[in-house]
C-alpha cells in the first residue's frame, strides 16, 4: 500500500513494478499525479487531490481475480488531455475466455475505483477469441459515472490469429443484454474498430443507435475478414437506413492503425431530404489530412454496394 499525504506536495511520480493492493494519497494542492502500478487482486484506493490537473494513472490486474461472466479484467488507465483539444479518457481492457463467474458487482465496482479525475472518452480494448462483447459493454455504458460523463466511446475489438467461437450455450450471450435500455444522452460518436460485421457486432451497433439519441458520428474499422466479404459491410449500412442524422464512416482497410499507405475509406451519409438516396464520397485517408477524391450514389437497393 502507499500512502502519501503532504499539504505542499505539487507532483507525484510512481512507477511500481512490484504489485501494491492500494493507493492512498491526500495531498490538497497536488497538480500533476503519474502512477503506475500492477495489483494481484481487488485494490483500495482513494485520492484526495481537488487541485490536480495532468493525470496519468494506470493499474494492471495480475491474476484471474477481477471477472464478469467469460471476462477477466487487465487493466484501467485514466488520462487527462496531454495536448490541447485532446479528451480525458477511461480505458478499460478485457479479455475473454472460458471462465465463467458471475461477479457483475465487482468488476464495476473494481473500474469505478479508478475514476479518480473527471473523464468523456471511454475506450474499451476487449480480446474477444470470438466471443459476445454485448452483454460486458452495456454493463460498462449503464454505470452512472459513465453514462453521464461519456462523450465519445471507442471499442476495440483484438481478435486472435487462433480460430475463435463459442460453444452454443456460451455464457457470454446469455445474459439478455439486446433489451437493455440505458441513456447516453451525452454521447456524440462511437467508433469500433477490428468489426467483423456479425450478427451480435450489428445488434450492438443497433443498441447503440438507439440509446444514444445525440450521436453524430460512427466509424467503424472493418477487420480483414470482413473487408474481403461484402456481407459484413452491407450489415453495417443497412442499419444507418433509419439513422438520418448520424455520420457513418467505414474503414475497409486494415492499415488504418499503420496509415503507413493510403487507405480507403467510404464516407457514407444519408441524405435527410432524399432519403432514398445515398450520397457517399470515396476518400483517401492518410495521417492528418483527408482528400476527396470522387462522388457516388450509394445503392441501397441491391444486397451489395454499388458505385456510379
Ligand atoms: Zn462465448
Amino acid at each position: 500500500m502507499l500512502a502519501v499525504s503532504s499539504a505542499s506536495l505539487q507532483e507525484l511520480v510512481l512507477h511500481q513494478t512490484d504489485w501494491m493492493d492500494g493507493v492512498n494519497i491526500v495531498a490538497p494542492v497536488l497538480r500533476q499525479l503519474t502512477v503506475s502500478f500492477s495489483a494481484m487482486e481487488k485494490v483500495s484506493i482513494s485520492v484526495l487531490a481537488p487541485m490536480v490537473e495532468m493525470v496519468s494513472w494506470r493499474c494492471c490486474y495480475f491474476k484471474v481475480s477481477i471477472v464478469f461472466g467469460v471476462w477477466r479484467l487487465e487493466q484501467v488507465t485514466l488520462q487527462t488531455a496531454q495536448t490541447p483539444g485532446q479528451l480525458p479518457s477511461l480505458q478499460i481492457h478485457a479479455s475473454a475466455n472460458s471462465i465463467f463467474v458471475c461477479e457483475e458487482e465487482t468488476f464495476m465496482h473494481e473500474i469505478e475505483k479508478h475514476m479518480i479525475a473527471e473523464f468523456s472518452v471511454l475506450e474499451l480494448h476487449l480480446e474477444t477469441n470470438g466471443h459476445v462483447f454485448g452483454a460486458l459493454a452495456f454493463h460498462v455504458l449503464g454505470m452512472n459515472r459513465i453514462c453521464s460523463a461519456m462523450q465519445k466511446l471507442k471499442v476495440i475489438l483484438q481478435r486472435s490469429s487462433v480460430k475463435e467461437g463459442c460453444s452454443p450455450h456460451c455464457p457470454c450471450e446469455s445474459m439478455g443484454w439486446r433489451s437493455q435500455t440505458i441513456s447516453l444522452t451525452g454521447t456524440e460518436e462511437v467508433e469500433i474498430s477490428g468489426c467483423g460485421g456479425d450478427g451480435h457486432e450489428i445488434d450492438f451497433l443497433k443498441l447503440i443507435l438507439k440509446c444514444a439519441p445525440m450521436l453524430k458520428k460512427m466509424i467503424v474499422k472493418l477487420s480483414d475478414g470482413a473487408s474481403s466479404s461484402d456481407d459484413g459491410c452491407t450489415n453495417i449500412y443497412n442499419i444507418f437506413k433509419a439513422y438520418s442524422s448520424v455520420e457513418l464512416y467505414v474503414y475497409l482497410s486494415s492499415d488504418y492503425d499503420a496509415y503507413q499507405s493510403f487507405s480507403i475509406c467510404i464516407l457514407c451519409r444519408v441524405n435527410a431530404r432524399q432519403p432514398r438516396l445515398t450520397i457517399s464520397m470515396i476518400v483517401m485517408v492518410t495521417p492528418g489530412s483527408v482528400v476527396i477524391v470522387d462522388m457516388i450514389i450509394l445503392s441501397r437497393t441491391t444486397n451489395s454496394v454499388t458505385w456510379s
